[in-house]
C-alpha cells in the first residue's frame, strides 16, 4: 500500500534525479497512519525515548511517531533556524557542503533516539544526524526511514559510523 503511494518524478531537482514524491502517501489517512504505526514500532522495539526528524521531510514523518509512540521530538534543521545554542555538523553534498544543527539541550541523560527521515539515498545527511546527536550527549538506538535507495551507499555511510546500529526501512528500491 505504502508503495502505491510515492510518486516517482523524473529529472528533479535536476537532470538524472528520480525524485521520490511523498505526497500522495500523505494526502492518504490510512497509508500516512500505516507508516506512522509502523515508525512507532519500530521505535518501541529499540526502547527509544526521543525521535529525531530532519528537515524538511523527516519532520511531517516523525512528529506523528513522536506523539503516537509517546516520544519526545527533536528537530535537527539546515543552519541557522534554530533559535537556541546549536551544535553544528558540517557534511558533504555531491556538490560542495552543508550544515546540519540541533539543540545543544535537546537531550537528558539516559536518552536514546530514534533517527526518522524519507528518504536514505547517499546517507550522508543521516550520518551528520547521527554525530550531531552522539556529540550532544544521546545515543542514536536505529535509523528508520520510509525508502531506502540501495543503488546507493547509504546503508554502507551509516555502518563506517556506527557498525552495530539498526537501520530500517519501510521500502526498498
Ligand atoms: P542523503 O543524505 O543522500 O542520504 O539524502 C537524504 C536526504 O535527501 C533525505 O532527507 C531526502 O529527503 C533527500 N533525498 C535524497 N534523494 C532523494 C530522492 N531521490 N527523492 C526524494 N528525496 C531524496
Amino acid at each position: 500500500m505504502l508503495n502505491s503511494r510515492i510518486r516517482d518524478v523524473a529529472d528533479y531537482p535536476k537532470p538524472g534525479i528520480v525524485f521520490k514524491d511523498i505526497t500522495p502517501l500523505l494526502a492518504d489517512p490510512a497509508a500516512f497512519a500505516a507508516m506512522t504505526l509502523e515508525f512507532v514500532r519500530i521505535g518501541r522495539e529499540l526502547g527509544a525515548t526521543k525521535v529525531v526528524g530532519l528537515e524538511a521531510r523527516g519532520f511531517i514523518l516523525a512528529a506523528p511517531v513522536a506523539v503516537n509512540g509517546d516520544f519526545g521530538f527533536v528537530p535537527v534543521r539546515k543552519a541557522g533556524k534554530l533559535p537556541g545554542e546549536v551544535h553544528a555538523v558540517s557534511y558533504q553534498l555531491e556538490y560542495g557542503e552543508a550544515v546540519l544543527e540541533i539543540h545543544r539541550d535537546s537531550f537528558q541523560p539516559g536518552d536514546r533516539v530514534l533517527i526518522v527521515d524519507d528518504v536514505l539515498a547517499t546517507g550522508g545527511t543521516a550520518a551528520a544526524a547521527l554525530q550531531a546527536i552522539g556529540e550532544c550527549g544521546a545515543e542514536t538506538v536505529g535509523v528508520a526511514v520510509l525508502l531506502e535507495l540501495s543503488f546507493l551507499p547509504g546503508r554502507a555511510r551509516l555502518a563506517e559510523e556506527s557498525p552495530v546500529l539498526p537501520v530500517t526501512s519501510l521500502l526498498t528500491v
